[in-house]
């Protein structure tokens, strides 16, 4: 261990299998080393059980303040996590482990992360955001907090962006029951077809798991949110 720590200290980074450690010298190496085996073994579980591959590394940055990650991740205060060109940005752990959402917000941001890497490069925003809501188990904590009108899945979506927190969980929740619908319609393994697929649109890749064109699709998944 102490080499490791040497290592810290000179670089600043650390890496593992899957993942690169940006800006870790404010990171006591014990909750590095929890933080990484996590993410290794919560990688390890989404490969196996989605059959997702990944090429590259994946990078965790460590923001040092809020401020800092505000400012790398255009996003607001109270967002845990960031994932974009192929980095996870953390919030502060301090803030992050004050709130009690370390665990998920890694886990949400990694499916993420490896839903890009290597696999279909069309899926919409609203298939992505479902998907990372409903596989990270974060459907159980989110609730409806107001009433939302949408006639499209990308404008579910679209207020997932809303600097309104209240606006912002009601789409997760609405998005989460998407993919629960999705999974239960149509199982585990046309969704994973739909992930992984390199070579059709997303809308072919769907129609081949589901044998359903997307507005007739779409259709029947904003008639079911209506019911909640
Ligand atoms: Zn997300």
């Amino acid at each position: 261990m102490l080499f490791g720590t040497l290592l810290f200290s000179l670089f600043l980074q650390f890496s593992t299998s899957s993942f690169i450690f940006k800006n870790t010298f404010n990171i006591p190496s014990a909750d590095l080393n929890k933080i990484s085996y996590f993410l290794e073994s919560e990688y390890n579980k989404l490969k196996e059980k989605w059959n997702i591959r990944q090429e590259k590394k994946i990078e965790i940055f460590f923001c040092a303040t809020t401020d800092d990650f505000v400012w790398k991740t255009k996003s607001n205060r109270r967002t845990g996590a960031v994932y974009t060109g192929n980095k996870i940005y953390l919030q502060p752990l301090k803030f992050l482990k004050q709130r009690n959402i370390l665990y998920d917000v890694l886990r949400h941001e990694l499916i993420h992360a490896v839903m890009v890497g290597g696999n279909n490069k069309q899926m919409p925003k609203w298939f992505h955001e479902a998907f990372a809501i409903y596989e990270s188990g974060e459907q159980k904590r989110i609730k409806k907090k107001v009433s939302l009108k949408f006639n499209s899945l990308a404008e579910l979506e679209s207020f997932s962006n809303s600097a309104n927190y209240n606006i912002m969980e009601t789409s997760y929740y609405y998005l989460g029951i998407t993919m629960q619908y999705l999974i239960t319609e149509y199982g585990e393994k046309s969704i994973s077809s739909v992930i992984t697929d390199r070579n059709l649109s997303f809308e072919e890749s769907l129609f081949m798991a589901t044998g359903e064109s997307f507005p007739t699709f779409e259709k029947k998944i904003i008639k079911h949110l209506s019911g909640y």
